[in-house]
């Protein structure tokens, strides 16, 4: 393709983008990328980085309520929810300023605006008009928040991107949802000091987590006050002067400063020239890719959240870099989805790796379960009532974990670990191996001796 402006134009400069654009360009290709918000993307912009700030301002006033068990006298605390907001967005510009530098460090050209395609080889910038000739067209435009079908009153309804930008903290929130978005929310809320419903239409909280992990999170919650609804939904809200009123599924009313739903993420393919191009989507609503992230389209990929395979970051930024080393480094590269550790920022944390029991009941003949419930010894001393929970699952013909699942502090931090672990094939005997340390709350996972059941599956099952 002789007449072509660059060898690779990104539309989206999100986690996976930005890290296509830098890689390739590492490569030697002429790389441009079009961002039509923020660089960053959602991770760093209104995602993952924000979130985890509010969990940590959230995380406070059980520290200062556990210190005095500790011999301390906590003066009377007050917070200041604009202060953190203003804190927050500072970081997060500071962050995006690093995201573009490093763009422009790896002679990545930077536009701003709106891109779509024109066809499989041309990119059409919606600001100037200008079209750009590629050679390859790499699709990561994420997955933005998705109300689901239309309400009464949906208009008054707020998502996590608008939650990140409230001017004041609201004194009751209802929240719907039961994914990792809503639960890691209720715990934002409620650690802040608000009054926090969470309103969930399926049976419990967590869906595709393991049955034991829903169970314990949920009772955690409401432990800490947090009221959860399930089976039903949110089917209409109402403004009054201050407040909101949600009615929902069963007739109920429940009156609130704030309704945010955190009901999903669709993939951001609308109006892009998908078809223009002749790129195909997947049942699922993404672009359909093969293992290399390549779409219906030989030289368009796409990466990340826009194509609805595992919606994480660091996902994304492999994905990305995967795509990278096989277009522009000759190197191919698949990628392997299976095992992927994640982590739950909720209060408390939940982390996870592999098969649920069930998961595991369903795919192996020989399944034992390990599991432990203890008081953080942290909580001793504090005096908070609260238990961690953890569980390993055991393929029970070769030994192997195939599962970790923990809710307690640190989960997120552990289950990193233990990732590698389960992801090098790791035995049961291999975790009984290793010494513990002690004391932390991490040494429950390889001291758990007692099999708390096995399961075998009968021939005829
Ligand atoms: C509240 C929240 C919390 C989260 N927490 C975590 C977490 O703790 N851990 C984790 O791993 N993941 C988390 N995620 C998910 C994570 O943010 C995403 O998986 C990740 O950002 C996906 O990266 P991406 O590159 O696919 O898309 P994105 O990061 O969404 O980037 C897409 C970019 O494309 C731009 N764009 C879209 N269309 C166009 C166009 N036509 N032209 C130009 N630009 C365009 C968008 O503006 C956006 O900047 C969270 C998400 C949310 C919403």
């Amino acid at each position: 393709m002789p007449d072509r402006d660059v060898d690779l134009f990104v539309v989206g400069a999100g986690s996976g983008g930005v890290r296509a654009a830098r890689i390739a360009a590492s490569y030697g290709a002429r790389v441009m990328i079009a961002e039509e918000y923020r660089v960053g993307g959602t991770c760093v912009i209104r995602g993952c980085v924000p979130k985890k700030l509010l969990v940590y301002a959230s995380r406070f006033a059980d520290e200062f309520e556990d210190a005095a068990g500790y011999g301390w006298t906590v003066g009377k605390s007050t917070f200041d929810w604009a202060k953190l907001i203003a804190n927050k967005d500072r970081e997060i510009a500071r962050l995006e300023a690093a995201y573009t530098t490093a763009l422009e460090r790896a002679d990545v050209t930077l536009v701003k605006g709106r891109a779509v395609l024109k066809d499989e080889h041309t990119v059409r910038l919606l600001s100037t008009g200008a079209e750009i000739r590629t050679g390859h067209i790499l699709i990561a435009t994420g997955a933005p928040p998705s109300h689901g079908h239309p309400i009464m009153g949906i208009e008054h309804v707020i998502s996590s991107n608008e939650a990140f930008h409230l001017t004041a903290l609201p004194k009751r929130v209802l929240i719907q949802g039961g994914g990792y978005i809503a639960v890691e929310f209720a715990g934002i809320f409620a650690g802040l000091g608000a009054e926090v419903t969470l309103v969930y239409r399926g049976e419990n909280i967590l869906r595709g987590f393991d049955d034991d992990v829903r169970a314990h999170l949920r009772s955690e919650m409401e432990r800490r006050g947090i009221r959860i609804i399930c089976g039903r939904t949110v089917a209409a809200v109402d403004p009054t002067q201050d407040t909101i009123t949600a009615k929902l599924s069963d007739h109920s009313l429940i009156e609130v400063e704030k309704v945010m739903f955190a009901t999903g993420r669709r993939p951001n393919v609308a109006k892009l020239g998908l078809e223009a191009a002749g790129v195909q989507l997947a049942k699922n609503g993404g672009i359909a890719v093969d293992e290399f992230s390549q779409s219906s389209v030989r030289n368009i990929h796409a990466v990340g959240d826009v194509t609805n395979r595992v919606n994480l970051t660091p996902v994304a930024i492999r994905e990305g870099h995967a795509f990278a080393d096989t277009v522009f480094g000759g190197k191919s590269t698949p990628i392997d989805h299976s095992n992927v550790p994640t982590a739950v920022f909720s209060e408390p944390e939940v982390g996870a790796i592999g098969l649920t029991e069930a998961q595991a009941r369903h795919r192996l003949p020989k399944v034992d379960i390990y599991k432990t419930l203890f008081r953080p010894m942290k909580a001793t001393l504090g005096g908070r009532d609260t238990r961690s929970f953890m569980k390993l699952v055991v393929d029970a013909s070769n030994d192997r974990v195939v599962g970790c699942h923990i809710v307690g502090p640190d989960a997120g931090e552990m289950i990193q670990l233990i990732g590698v672990a389960v992801k090098m094939r790791a035995t049961k005997a291999d975790f009984d191996a290793i010494m513990a340390v002690h004391p932390t709350g991490a040494e429950e996972l390889v001291t758990m001796r007692e099999k708390a059941v096995s399961y075998e599956r009968l021939a005829a099952e």
